[in-house]
């Protein structure tokens, strides 16, 4: 199977209609870069910052930050990376920041909200990640934004920063990219001028499925108790999807599902058009969207949930068996 996936690196995502789906890999480590090649993932669809500063007994330097992100840059040769900055919260505990006792860490002070309460070290991410860039195409997206005013406000913080490097005469990114990351369900609902000010859109559907199904993600006896494919939430996605074509706004989704061969098929045939997972899970996904038609996998899809099916996982796994 391994060899299988290997052929497959340089053939694209497409399905047996000819649609394309871009198919990105996660990463968040220099151990990460290698799979740029060896997965054959059109680029970093997720590049989680906070992993440098977890592995480490102290902030990281601007200098090191940028010499870093410089390196991810350089590896991508060209193909896109999305940095996410960082999402640092009291459940992912950096040892040089005080504890915070919150009753409910994953909905507490954590990713953006520290970024934009405490912004020091925010803007020095930003400005390793401007200097990293050297001129060329840079894209940030923000974790965890739950209303529009705190997008508004991480991203001219990263457009200052821009115009300090510009008003000293160093290299400002060529085309700047600016994301939010949609994980709380109240960004769905944002009005449309919020769509409007986004480049993209990520859907981490890690935390987006845990506060719509109130489920923690990090709790073993409830993470599993509701489907991914379950109707609810699909409904939840494309009423997202239908909101991003509507404001001609990029969209992907970025969460574990994206890498789960059954999800990743239900999402594409749902109309998303841009997936990011583990390198692993590429050449499977790409394997299987090749083997199908999705227009055809909406049908049956679509035919699950007008006969009042709770999850389409059955009826998308018997349609794949019969293939
Ligand atoms: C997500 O929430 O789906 C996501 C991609 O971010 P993380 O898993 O790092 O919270
Ligand atoms: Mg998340």
């Amino acid at each position: 199977a391994q060899k299988r996936y290997a052929d497959l690196r340089g053939v694209p995502a497409q399905d047996k209609s000819g649609q394309n789906v871009s198919l990105m890999m996660n990463a968040g480590l220099m151990a990460d870069l290698p799979s740029l090649n060896s997965s054959g993932a059109d680029g970093v669809g997720l590049f989680r910052t906070e992993l440098q500063f977890l592995i480490r007994s102290r902030v990281p330097r601007r200098g090191e930050l940028a010499a870093l992100y410089k390196r991810v840059i350089d590896a991508a040769q060209g193909a896109p990376v999305q940095f996410r900055t960082l999402d640092i919260g009291s459940d992912k505990v950096v040892p040089y920041m005080k504890p915070q006792e919150e009753p409910n860490p994953a909905m507490g002070w954590r990713a953006i909200r520290v970024g934009l309460d405490k912004p020091g070290v925010l803007r020095m991410q930003l400005q390793a990640l401007i200097r990293a860039s050297e001129g060329r195409p840079l894209s940030v997206m923000f974790p965890f934004i739950a209303a529009p005013d705190e997008f508004n406000t991480a991203k001219a913080m990263l457009m200052r920063e821009i115009d300090r490097e510009s008003t000293l005469n160093r290299p400002v990114p060529r085309d700047v990219r600016v994301g939010a990351m949609l994980e709380t369900p109240s960004l769905a609902f944002a009005p449309d001028s919020f769509f409007a000010a986004c480049d993209f859109i990520s859907i981490g559907g890690n935390d987006l499925k845990q506060f719509f199904f109130a489920a923690d993600r990090e709790n073993e006896r409830v993470r599993r108790r509701y489907d991914t494919l379950d109707v609810s939430f699909l409904a939840f996605i494309e009423a997202i999807i239908a909101r991003c074509n509507a404001n001609d706004v990029a969209l992907s989704f970025c969460g574990e599902d994206a890498g789960r061969p059954i999800e990743a098929l239900t999402f594409a045939a749902l109309g998303l058009r841009t997936l990011s997972m583990r390198p692993a899970s590429i050449g499977p996904v790409k394997h299987l969207i090749r083997r199908v038609d999705l227009a055809v996998l909406k049908q049956v899809i679509d035919a699950a949930r007008a006969r009042g099916d709770q999850s389409v996982r059955h009826a998308v796994t018997a349609w794949l068996a019969s293939q």
